[in-house]
């Protein structure tokens, strides 16, 4: 019964939050999500993290890379937040993504803020909401920007000079924003500031579902990276150039395709090509050029190299073929991440009511998972039904999603009030 009308008061805090960011960025033809980073879109939900932060009285900083904290500091607290228990996720999606991933860890952070302002709690150590920036990578190609920038493992001269598919570069889409791109940069104070960060994400699987519970807690991240192939051949007629005098790079690119599907079945991985660019891009002509990007990932890292060097040569050999040159460039490598045992522990502690919590691996890339080789991290899944994720069907049932909140108020309330043990 407890247990019921906390869940109730879950969903009296969090469904009004939700229904607020619903149609931002929102696609009308397709129903999913374009909330690149530093668009439109981005900027109303920075705007609207801003608004959560001033309902609740909490401090709002944008810190040097664009990562937005809200402050609940302990009353009579002087100085700089220290040892800080950390929660929250990111606002971008990918192309046509879901609504769940990322927000759902921002409005069920505010909402169990709320939940414990609402049984009188007050934190003995700073609390913080957090939105990063640019996590999904959809706008410039690197993955975690914000994080990345954050613990020093993107350099801010290469973020800077990533560019968008308009050859807009982030430092001119951080000074259209009004931002400084010349701050970004390593942040020193992240270890000081931060004890723990715990990011609520929906779970991009189906694992909860397939066992019938609503919450789990991470274990590990696959390693796992995206690579660009660039197969450059020759434009011709389509019709009067003779089969034999071509020089076409999709036949290569297609038959890496299927080499990196059979590779990833090989090895027990995934391989996916899901971006493709060809030039000129017509009907009639044979292309000049195809650029495409390999998104590999594995349960380890010597299985996820293996892949991807045979992936690597075998598309060398289809390309050696056709006459065409290829040239692949690692865009980014994220190495596994086993997330420590000590926060995961605690949490587990706290949730003890809901039983022993599932501790399942994930596929999917997390600023959490960026973060952890600085700061001690732990992530809590809420249950996806279908596994559907990146997409417009991506889905959880709102009552998973009050459960998630009341969890992670939970968690934060056992953090914030009771000694490490
Ligand atoms: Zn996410």
């Amino acid at each position: 019964m407890t247990r019921d009308l906390e869940t109730d008061g879950a969903a009296k805090v969090f469904d009004p939050l939700w229904g607020e960011i619903l149609e931002v960025g929102r696609h009308a033809g397709t129903g999913g999500y374009r909330r690149y980073a530093w668009s439109d879109a981005d900027l109303t939900l920075r705007e609207w993290f801003r608004g959560c932060a001033t309902a609740r009285s909490m401090d709002l900083q944008e810190d040097r890379n664009g990562n937005l904290w809200a402050w609940w500091l302990p009353r009579d607290w002087v100085g700089d937040p220290k040892g800080a228990f950390v929660t929250g996720s990111h606002l971008d999606s990918v192309p046509d993504g879901g609504a769940f991933d990322g927000p759902l860890g921002i409005v069920s952070a505010f909402a169990a803020v709320d939940l414990l302002r609402a049984r009188g709690i007050e934190p003995s150590i700073p609390v913080a909401v957090v939105a990063f920036s640019d996590e999904e990578g959809a706008r410039f190609g690197v993955a975690c920007i914000g994080s990345q920038l954050a613990t020093g493992a993107l350099a801010p001269e290469r973020a800077l000079g990533l560019r968008d598919i308009d050859g807009i570069t982030l430092a001119e889409a951080l000074t259209r924003a009004g931002r400084a791109p010349e701050h970004l940069g390593a942040d020193p104070t992240l270890t000081d500031r931060v004890a723990v960060f715990v990011e609520l994400h929906i779970e991009q699987g189906r694992a909860l579902d397939l066992v019938d519970r609503p919450l789990a807690l991470a274990s590990s991240i696959w390693p796992h990276g995206r690579w660009e192939f660039d197969f450059t051949g020759e434009a011709n007629h389509a019709g009067a150039t003779r089969l034999i005098d071509r020089h076409d790079p999709m036949l290569a690119f297609a038959s890496t395709v299927h080499t990196a599907r059979a590779e990833a079945a090989a090895l027990d991985a995934v391989a996916t090509f899901g971006k493709v660019l060809v030039a000129p891009n017509g009907t009639n002509a044979i292309p000049s050029r195809v650029r495409a990007w390999l998104d590999a990932r594995a349960a380890d890292q010597p299985t996820l190299e293996a892949l991807v060097a045979r992936i690597t040569a075998r598309a060398r050999s289809h390309a050696a073929a056709d006459g065409i040159d290829l040239e692949i460039l690692a865009e980014s490598i994220t190495p596994i991440v086993d997330f420590p045992e000590a926060p995961r522990t605690r949490l587990a502690r706290s949730l003890a009511h809901l039983g022993d919590l599932p501790v399942i691996p994930t596929a999917a890339g997390h600023d959490a998972g960026i973060l952890s080789d600085t700061i001690p991290t732990a992530m809590l899944f809420v249950r996806n039904p279908t596994g559907v994720s990146h997409s417009p069907a991506e889905h959880a049932a709102p009552a998973d999603c009050h459960t998630g909140a009341c969890a992670l108020a939970e968690v934060m309330t056992a953090w914030i009030t009771e000694p490490a043990r």
